[in-house]
């Protein structure tokens, strides 16, 4: 409830960058909908309302900060810098699969970013590319706060891993009653 708040309050501070599309509710819809941890949900929402806490969006807010990429040091890490154009995501998308990796033309920020990609991809493939932006922005993390900087083979494979296995315990249950718990179980890991 928080975040939506600080949602709510980013979108009445900066209406230019939140345009009419963006009251378009199925593009929302169709990110709750995803078949993936609810984790990995959350954050496509929290990139998608542009609230996560990439340097740029800490200097906007009033956080003294440098708001430059400290992973290529070239340009301001806003979100979509960090999960799609910095080369430390193309290193990443590169090894993601052909169709998921490849950037649609004209989008400026990353909710455009999503929707050109829900429009897109297939939902299989729209599930995968949601866990390898989480996977990113984990990967990202790493760097910045424990300075260890893992291989992108293993960031995707293990995104991908992690989506068959969330899938496939969702899938194994037989009622709908206990898939709602073993969804629950998973919501609390
Ligand atoms: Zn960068």
């Amino acid at each position: 409830m928080q975040a939506y708040r600080v949602a709510l309050d980013l979108q009445n501070k900066y209406p230019a960058e939140h345009s009419q599309a963006r009251h378009d509710g199925s593009v929302w819809r169709k990110i709750w909908r995803l078949n993936v941890p609810p984790k990995v949900r959350t954050l496509l929402w929290r990139a998608c309302s542009n609230i996560l806490p990439t340097r740029e969006n800490l200097q906007r807010r009033k956080v003294q900060i440098d708001p430059k990429c400290e992973i290529c040091l070239q340009h301001p890490e806003t979100t979509c810098h960090v999960l799609w154009e910095c080369p430390f995501a193309r290193d990443i998308w590169s090894v993601a699969g052909r169709r998921i990796q490849k950037s649609p033309t004209g989008t400026s920020d990353f909710f455009s970013l999503f929707r050109s990609m829900a429009n897109r991809l297939s939902k299989q493939e729209l599930e995968s590319w949601a866990m390898v932006v989480w996977a990113i922005w984990g990967a990202r993390n790493k760097f910045y706060f424990k300075k260890t900087q893992l291989q992108p083979l293993g960031i995707v494979e293990g995104a991908i891993s992690m989506l068959n296995d969330f899938q496939r315990l969702i899938a194994s249950q037989t009622t709908p009653c206990r898939r709602y718990q073993a969804y629950n179980l998973v919501t609390k890991n």
